[in-house]
């Protein structure tokens, strides 16, 4: 597999006015900017179809072990790959805990597997709650290629730059403007991206108050895969597919019921 590294993609911001962390508290420890309407993903980040993709699950305790696997097994019954939990360090995807942190990151897709540092990160400061779970499915939805929602080619929604930059350096002091319009809120080159129509109920969409929008609708903390969710990356690792058969009147077959 040709694999070439990609920066580290964080993702999440913490609930504004929610027990917010001291600022020397990290939300994110990493350096660049980077939760998913319907569907955006990396065009070159797809593992392989069929294959096996080993998850190590590092510095967790029994529990959060537990708690992440569910997570992450909401979206296993939709996809082709076959996911292998390990305790060893060497997964193809390594998932760390973090328990000073809530929120989290991860990189995008394959580039995953392209070196031996934690390729995911998870916050659990505040317990295992919903938000800590929505965070761990959004954070796989990375990890299998899924990009933000909230960049899809095509959103309608006004941003309010300010606003969110303001949030954005509760988790990142030294963040810019300018970073938060590009790697947070800008529109993703259609080029480069699968899309499916823009599905606002995504897991992979942040959560955008009325001020940070500039007219329209509040977007919500969403915690669960949507509907959209799981067409969407059913679509792109396809659990049976069977060539159109030459006789007339045969040819896809339904998948399994799952
Ligand atoms: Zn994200």
């Amino acid at each position: 597999m040709n694999i070439s590294p990609s920066p580290w993609t964080p993702t999440t911001y913490p609930i504004p006015g929610s027990n917010p962390a001291p600022l020397e508290t990290p939300q994110f420890d990493t350096p660049v900017l980077n939760r998913k309407k319907r569907g955006v993903a990396d065009k070159d980040a797809l593992w392989p179809q069929h294959s096996t993709i080993r998850v190590s699950l590092l510095g967790m305790t029994e529990e959060q072990k537990n708690f992440t696997k569910k997570q992450i097994c909401k979206w296993a019954p939709h996809i082709n790959l076959c996911i292998q939990f390990t305790d060893r360090p060497d997964g193809h995807i390594r998932i760390k805990a973090d328990n000073n942190i809530i929120g989290g990151y991860s990189d995008i897709g394959k580039d995953s597997a392209s070196d031996e540092e934690a390729s995911m990160v998870v916050g659990f400061r505040d317990g295992l709650n919903a938000f800590a779970g929505g965070t761990i499915t959004h954070e796989f939805g990375h990890a299998l290629g899924l990009r933000h929602e909230h960049q899809h080619p095509d959103t309608n929604l006004d941003f309010n730059p300010k606003l969110i930059h303001e949030r954005a350096v509760k988790s990142i002091p030294d963040v810019t403007l300018e970073e938060v319009k590009v790697n947070v809120i800008g529109k993703l080159p259609r080029d480069t991206v699968i899309t499916s129509p823009y599905d606002r109920n995504s897991i992979m969409h942040y959560k955008f108050s009325k001020e940070e929008l500039n007219g329209g609708e509040p977007v919500p903390e969403i915690n669960e895969l949507s509907e959209k969710d799981i067409k969407f990356i059913s679509s792109l690792y396809p659990k049976v597919y069977c060539p159109p058969c030459r006789r007339s009147g045969f040819g896809f077959f339904p998948p399994p019921t799952v």
